[in-house]
């Protein structure tokens, strides 16, 4: 009996105590499972955190952005007012009329960039902005050539440009006759004329010493002659005049002109007796193209963040090209990879692959684009380029979500600021619409003004230019708005260099 009680004193207990040992099991995975959801819940909590302080800190509200263009305006003001007055150089270009469509004859252009140089051979029909046919080379540098004499590299590129000439010479009607060259050259230079400039100093990888300090067209002049080539430089400009004179070439109501490629600049067509600092400047046409670099403009109300900072400290041009480095191709991949590298950091929700977004750059803005355009209900692109390019695996759908937001955000402020840039041109110009004389209004309508958009990330990145055209009508309002148009054209600014070329040219 005892033993029996005993017997199912002791099963009862043991029942009893699978029975509890079982509850606290499953408790204990009650326990677990719920802390893990929590602190899955917390985790993401924390990246959320890092997404809303990130967005807050990116604000481009109607009120921020009106603030942006007054100080863009202000900043003009001040920069043409005297040298150093401002982080905006304004610098003069000296070229006092634009292509009108008269031009004739077959010009070329040479656009020496960092990796590569293009040349354009352009031929124009003489009436009604009629570009026959255009041929356009492109050539690497090579890099030995970077960091030489520039006797070297200039004799290579007289060279390249003598055979392209031998080779395309057919088209010339009059071999004897001496081309014009259009000569696009986009680093920092002092211009003396519209077609001689002294080198300041280089930028964007090459460094060739016994450059500085020397007229770069003179330079090239005297390489040309060297080889035997009867080439002039007709005209020296950057890029950015380059693509004015083309939108002119095609539509007299242009009056500015933006790049956004890996860098970003501007340019526009000022009166030259608001050019405070050269005081007695005289043209024809009383106006002159100013060459803003616009990439270095500042101002306190532009939209900056922790991670801004932190990019600027460990840049090489630490306080310089501020405003570029909100908006151009070179940086806005890098700002992303910082966010989602913080989110890392803070959370797990990119699994353990963290340490692969902590490489500086290795997150390129074409890149960043993809993953932004991507309209896959899955996000397959998004998978695909984290797995392909960081090396991330299987990062979970709700983490992509999150990649794809961060691109937005970057984007959307870089476009918005971009909008307010060129806002704060019209304004500055007078034609933005906002008081009485400024309205540009004529016969009770609105002057249209046309201002040509380029470069590689503007041409290539649809989200970037719609947010770009929908921030512009926001701040100038529908009806001036309308009166407002962007215009892009491939190869804008080599093809503007020869027209340039053309409507300098000493065989006019
Ligand atoms: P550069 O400014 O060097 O003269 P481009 O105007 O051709 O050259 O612009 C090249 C830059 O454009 C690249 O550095 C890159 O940042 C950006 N870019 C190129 N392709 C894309 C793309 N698909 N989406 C976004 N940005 C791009
Ligand atoms: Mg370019």
């Amino acid at each position: 009996m005892r033993i029996d009680e005993g017997g199912r004193g002791l099963m009862g207990r043991v029942g009893f105590g699978v029975a509890v040992g079982c509850a606290v099991v499953s408790c204990a995975i009650a326990v677990i499972l719920v802390g893990r959801r929590a602190r899955r819940r917390r985790q993401w909590g924390r990246a959320v955190a890092v997404l809303r302080e990130f967005e807050e800190g990116c604000s481009t509200s109607i009120g921020r952005l009106r603030q942006v263009v007054d100080a863009m305006a202000v900043e003009m003001h001040a920069g043409l007012a005297s040298d150093g007055g401002s982080k905006l150089k304004m610098l003069l270009t000296f070229v006092d009329s634009l292509p009108d469509g008269q031009e004739m004859g077959i010009y070329y252009s040479l656009d020496l960039g960092a990796t590569n140089f293009r040349v354009l051979q352009v031929e124009l029909g003489g009436r009604n902005s009629m570009i026959l046919r255009h041929k356009v080379e492109s050539h690497p540098i090579p890099q030995y050539l970077m960091t030489g004499k520039i006797e070297d590299l200039f004799d290579f590129i007289a060279i390249t440009l003598q055979n392209i000439i031998d080779k395309n010479g057919v088209a010339e009607h009059n071999p004897d006759l001496r081309r014009e060259l259009g000569f696009t050259f986009s680093f920092p230079v002092r211009q003396i004329s519209s077609s001689s400039g002294i080198l300041i100093r280089w930028t964007k990888g090459i460094s060739i010493e016994n450059a500085i300090g020397k007229d770069v067209t003179q330079c090239l002049e005297e390489a040309m002659s060297r080889r035997g080539l009867n080439m002039r430089v007709a005209v020296l400009v950057n890029d950015t005049v380059g693509s004015l004179a083309l939108g002119h070439y095609h539509d007299e109501d242009t009056v500015a002109a933006v790049v956004i490629g890996t860098g970003t600049n501007a340019c526009y067509v000022e009166l030259t007796e608001a050019i405070i600092k050269s005081q007695g400047l005289l043209t024809n046409s009383g106006g002159m193209v100013v060459n803003m670099e616009w990439g270095s403009f500042w101002s306190s109300h532009l939209p900056r963040t922790p991670y801004d900072i932190a990019l600027d400290d460990e840049s090489p041009n630490r306080n310089e090209q501020g405003f570029e480095k909100m908006i151009s191709g070179m940086y806005l991949g890098e700002i992303v990879r910082r966010v989602l590298y913080r989110m890392a950091q803070e959370s797990d929700i990119f699994g353990d692959a963290a340490h692969f977004m902590s490489a500086p750059f290795s997150l390129r803005t074409p890149l960043m684009a993809s993953m932004h355009e991507d309209d896959s209900p899955d996000l397959k692109e998004v998978a695909k380029i984290l797995r392909e390019n960081l090396g991330m695996q299987d990062v979970p759908l709700r983490a992509r979500r999150m990649v794809v937001r961060v691109c937005d955000i970057v984007a959307r402020r870089a476009a918005r600021l971009v909008a307010a840039g060129i806002v704060g041109i019209l304004k500055k110009i007078g034609r933005d619409g906002s008081d009485g004389v400024a309205t540009g209004r004529t016969k009770g309508e609105f002057r249209r003004s046309v201002i040509v958009v380029e470069g590689g990330l503007y041409a290539s990145y649809e989200l970037f230019r719609e947010y770009l055209k929908e921030a512009v009508a926001e701040i100038l309002g529908e009806e001036v708005a309308r009166n407002v148009v962007l215009r892009t054209f491939e190869d804008g600014s080599g093809i503007g260099a020869a027209l340039l070329a053309a409507s300098h040219s000493s065989n006019r």
